[in-house]
């Protein structure tokens, strides 16, 4: 697809072209031109519930109404209520509201170091690890072990490490070297291809840091909310994290992030004025939040999206067996599945957007499948069908 004249008016930090997208309904997407789209990219993992659903257009046009902003110098009713669910279905009992999933990274980051650095002042180094995303503003920056994000953007702040995935002899060695406060990990990555971190790996860490007093901190702003098909992706591993960000999906389509963490480890080192955000958790993107959790948590929809996963793997795992020479291999868990192929699939990513649907580009050469969670057996039979077509054209 060719540039676009809209990229006058803006500064040029994402690559767009085609008509504006103008409506969705369930997990269709349609632009301007009134082209229909199979929405399997749901805005980076963000419309998990698809678009218009009935619950989320509900509660948006009760709470829109009520109130939609009233900042956090005072409590608001949304917000209460998203805590509270965000507590009982997690290993948490405090939760930090912000507005996406960089300012999650950002505050965990910063209660990690108010703890660490409370038992000793020089312990506030961070360790993360290569190909993890964890966003774009300079703590999660700093976090983010992927020299093309850092350059030109330098210095990075001081204090950050970084070791390779599921090596433990090169991370032991590097936790070793220095005080630690924080480990990051994305327990599966997002951006950089779908690649999950061991279990072996993430129990070592968690077992790691729970005899040197660091913060295990789980990045599962893209894995976590029923993504992977459990409510969190760390119930699957058996292992859990102190602190966990959460974003993308929670606010069913308006920005929202969350911290959650315990109150006897890290949140009992925060007082009030040591961190904050005018917006964050606002009564509207809670309102929906509450939304999202509610009917995400239900056992029988996450046994959907396992089902629906292991259906949309499968097929795409047939795809590679009858067309080795093109897909190298097909990996994921759940709704969060990752195609690698042997070439840059960016001319073929383009292709199917061609052909009426929408899949994104990660690192690695892989392409990315992120249905809605509510998405439809036939509509996964339909997507891996035009995937085919699409493939088989370009041979
Ligand atoms: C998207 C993403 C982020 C950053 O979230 P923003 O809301 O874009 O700031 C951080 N970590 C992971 C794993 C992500 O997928």
């Amino acid at each position: 697809m060719k540039s676009s004249p809209f990229d006058a008016y803006f500064v040029p930090t994402y690559a767009r072209s085609g008509a504006p997208m103008v409506r969705g309904k369930g997990s269709y997407l349609f632009d301007a031109d009134g082209k229909k789209y199979l929405d399997f990219g749901t805005g980076i993992a963000v419309n998990a519930l698809g678009h218009g659903h009935p619950a989320i257009m509900k509660m948006l046009k009760k709470q829109g109404p009520q109130l939609l902003h009233a900042s956090n110098l005072y409590f608001t009713r949304p917000q209460i209520d998203l805590a509270k669910l965000l507590i009982k279905h997690s290993f948490g009992d405090r939760v930090f509201l912000c507005n996406s999933g960089t300012e999650a990274m950002e505050a965990a980051i910063k209660f990690s170091r108010k703890w660490a650095t409370a038992q000793s002042a020089k312990k506030y180094h961070v360790l993360s690890f290569a190909d993890g995303f964890h966003g774009r503003t300079y703590g999660a920056l700093s976090a983010t072990a992927q020299k093309k994000f850092h350059s030109g953007f330098g210095p990075m702040m001081e204090g950050f490490h970084y070791a390779p995935l599921n090596d433990i002899a090169a991370t032991t060695k590097i936790l070793k070297s220095k005080p630690f406060a924080a480990i990051i990990i994305e327990p599966i990555q997002g951006e950089s291809g779908v690649n999950p971190a061991s279990t072996k790996f993430l129990t070592f860490l968690r077992s790691y840091a729970t005899r040197h007093k660091i913060a295990l901190i789980f990045d599962e702003i893209q894995c976590g909310m029923g993504r992977t098909g459990t409510l969190w992706h760390y119930e699957q591993r058996g292992v859990r994290p102190d602190l966990l960000c959460a974003a993308k999906p929670l606010g069913g389509g308006l920005p929202l992030g969350a911290v959650i963490c315990r109150e006897e480890f890290v949140a009992r080192t925060i007082a009030p004025g040591d961190h904050g955000t005018t917006f964050g958790g606002n009564p509207l993107a809670c309102a929906l939040g509450c939304e999202v959790v509610k009917l995400v948590a239900s056992p029988a929809f996450l046994a959907g999206v396992r089902k629906k996963g292991a259906l949309l793997k499968s097929r795409l795992s047939d795809l590679m067996r009858i067309m080795p020479d093109i897909i190298k291999e097909v990996r994921g868990s759940g709704l969060l599945i990752g195609a690698e192929m042997n070439d840059d699939p960016k001319k073929l990513i383009a292709a199917c957007r061609e052909n009426g649907l929408l899949v994104i580009k990660a690192e690695h050469n892989t392409v990315r499948f992120l249905p809605p969670l509510i998405v439809s057996e036939s509509e996964i039979r339909k997507a891996v069908a035009i995937f085919k077509r699409t493939l088989r054209a370009m041979k």
